[in-house]
């Protein structure tokens, strides 16, 4: 079997906690990202699409079934 992987622990190797805030990003365009902004992404890396948080009117079916 293979090596385990290490844990990951704080920065810097010492002991306790840290903060961090992240955000989980999916666009529209279906690409996924973790941004350590706290403010919002304005574009999707990917596809620069300004509007990468809401879903194409032309696209969006609520109603599937
Ligand atoms: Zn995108």
């Amino acid at each position: 079997m293979g090596k385990r992987k290490p844990v990951v622990g704080p920065p810097g190797g010492g002991l306790g906690a840290v903060e961090v805030t992240v955000l989980a990003c999916r666009c529209r365009c279906g690409h996924e990202w973790v941004t350590r902004n706290r403010e919002k992404p304005r574009v999707c890396p990917k596809c620069k699409s300004p509007n990468w948080d809401k879903p194409k009117k032309w696209e969006w079916a609520p109603d599937r079934q």
